[in-house]
């Protein structure tokens, strides 16, 4: 939570301003004694905000982002983006860096935002908002780890609870909507009214940066953890080279803030410094050894070009992606070398064949699918990405996908498969596999809202209303909408009154005991905002 509380500046340039501010911003209140001086200082245990209370202030933001038109749970994104944050956060704990009672007493939840601007935030209680903008704009999987572990580090290292000790005692209620209020002036798509709400943006700001040397910190914590966790180091130098560059292109008379703060020449230093300690440690340098680096640079480019095509790019963005695509389905392949196909020609046939399906121009999108296809079947991994989009695109051209009838729910093994082939599983008529595999899906993964979603589907499809509205209910819970959640919870007993074959005793005593627990958490959040008041 760092440029979120910036007014957003002109359109054109606000990706790589938001992209700096999020790594580089200043002390914006008094420095107390503790936390000024040369050497990284004892950032310490001055702060009496539990992590009980934070908790709660995050989950009352979490719960408006949940909300939020902008809030996507992409499944295939998500996997992308957890198959980098779960490493960070194992080697975070192995280090010591996240202790049990945070990683217990926090959510460590990650929201994709539909927003084109380059930034990802640190929220309360260990919720993280990250744009797709940021996605979109990465060159590795490397560089997306240096911006996730630093924002987590600020987490580890309590440095949202220090700053809301900082300032004066507000009720947590009010610290969650200062946060939401400049969530929202932060996304004021054009300047004029971003002008409007800057005065709220600002006087959040002023209370709610890290200091300098909480990013010097977050940087410090942020580097050890990506290392650990298999990342390779150089992605951190790539991270400030973008920034520095950001930087140059910005520094002109409209951003006076720039100008006064700009990118450190301390945290680039030490950046550096870190990078080639790492490299002359003979510790092992890359995440992937080099036979394996194509496939990785393959899957980032159409993870990435994903991200650019969901940020709603607008038609004129569309147009150009499936021109770009065109022109690089038109250069001949090299024969014998599939895989000598570049990420970027990847990446681009990706954007190309899905936003062409997004203009709903199928034809266009079969086209370059084939011509994606073609360059990515001898790589697992981009072929199963690859095999994934084009059950979606028929799924979005209203046909049985060809996977429909073809998958075996029991073999898949990651969530986007699970979600997206359930999907054409449900189009081909097959509703009791998809729901025998959710089911024991969300008996792990309870808060998985979106595989409850698709499971009350399922239900519905086999006329099995009642289990049908217990998993909507189950979804809004997820998402941590309990008066909703109880809505549905109710008219599930509703439909066992009315009709009681509708269920079994089992079903009908597990809505009961969810009805009530559900009832409880709604009184005792009254409850608690009455004390927060
Ligand atoms: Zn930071």
């Amino acid at each position: 939570m760092t440029s979120l509380f910036l007014k957003r500046p002109a359109r054109l340039i606000t990706p790589l301003l938001a992209l700096l501010l999020a790594f580089s911003v200043p002390a914006a209140w008094p420095q107390t004694p503790s936390n000024t001086g040369a050497s990284l200082p004892a950032l310490g245990d001055n702060f009496d905000l539990t992590s009980a209370a934070e908790r709660r202030i995050g989950d009352r933001i979490a719960t408006s982002i949940f909300r939020d038109p902008d809030y996507l749970d992409d499944p295939v994104l998500t996997d992308y983006v957890q198959g980098i944050w779960q490493p960070l956060m194992a080697a975070a704990r192995a280090r010591g860096e996240l202790g049990q009672e945070l990683d217990e007493r926090f959510a460590w939840q990650l929201f994709l935002l539909r927003d084109r601007s380059i930034n990802a935030f640190a929220l309360p209680g260990g919720y993280f908002g990250v744009h797709l903008g940021l996605v979109g704009v990465v060159s590795s999987r490397d560089e997306l780890a240096t911006v996730l572990s630093h924002e987590m580090s600020h987490v580890t290292q309590r440095h949202i609870a220090r700053l809301m000790t900082q300032q004066s005692k507000q009720a947590p209620w009010m610290m969650a909507a200062m946060v939401l209020g400049a969530l929202a002036a932060s996304k004021s798509p054009n300047a004029a009214s971003a002008a409007i709400v800057g005065g709220q943006a600002l006087a959040a700001q002023s209370q709610l940066n890290f200091s300098r040397d909480m990013e010097r910190e977050a940087d410090r914590v942020g580097f050890g953890v990506m290392v650990d966790a298999g990342f390779d180091s150089r992605g951190v130098a790539a991270m400030f080279e973008k920034l520095q560059q950001a930087s140059r292109l910005n520094d002109n008379g409209a951003f006076p803030y720039l100008r006064s703060h700009p990118l450190n020449t301390q945290r680039i230093a030490e950046a550096q410094s870190r990078v080639q300690l790492t490299a002359t440690n003979g510790l092992p340098p890359a995440s992937s050894a080099a036979q394996d680096a194509a496939q990785t640079r393959a899957v980032h480019a159409m993870m990435a070009a994903r991200a650019r095509v969901l940020a709603a790019p607008g038609v004129d963005q569309q147009r150009i992606m499936i021109e770009l695509a065109r022109a690089r389905a038109a250069v001949v392949l090299p024969s014998a070398q599939p895989l000598s196909a570049d990420a970027a020609q990847v990446g681009a046939l990706y954007a190309g064949a899905l936003a062409a399906a997004q203009l709903r121009d199928f034809a266009q999108a079969r086209s370059l699918l084939a011509a994606l296809m073609a360059r990515i079947n001898a790589n697992p991994q981009a072929g199963t990405l690859g095999d994934l989009l084009v059950t979606e695109i028929e799924l979005m051209e209203g046909k049985v996908p060809a996977a429909g009838t073809r998958v075996d729910m029991a073999q898949l093994r990651t969530r986007a498969e699970l979600l997206v082939y359930g999907r054409a599983l449900l189009a081909a008529q097959r509703p009791k596999d998809v729901s025998s595999r959710l089911q024991t899906w969300v008996a792990e993964r309870p808060k998985d809202a979106a595989a409850w979603q698709l499971l009350s589907s399922a239900y519905t499809a086999q006329g099995q209303s009642v289990r049908a509205v217990r998993a909507d209910a189950e979804s809004r819970f997820a998402e941590l909408d309990y008066p909703a959640a109880l809505d549905r919870f109710k008219a599930a007993q509703g439909l066992m009154r009315s009709s009681p074959g509708a269920a079994d005793y089992m079903e009908g005593s597990i809505i009961d005991t969810r009805a009530r627990q559900t009832e409880a958490l709604i009184r005792e959040q009254a409850l608690q905002d009455k004390v927060d008041r």
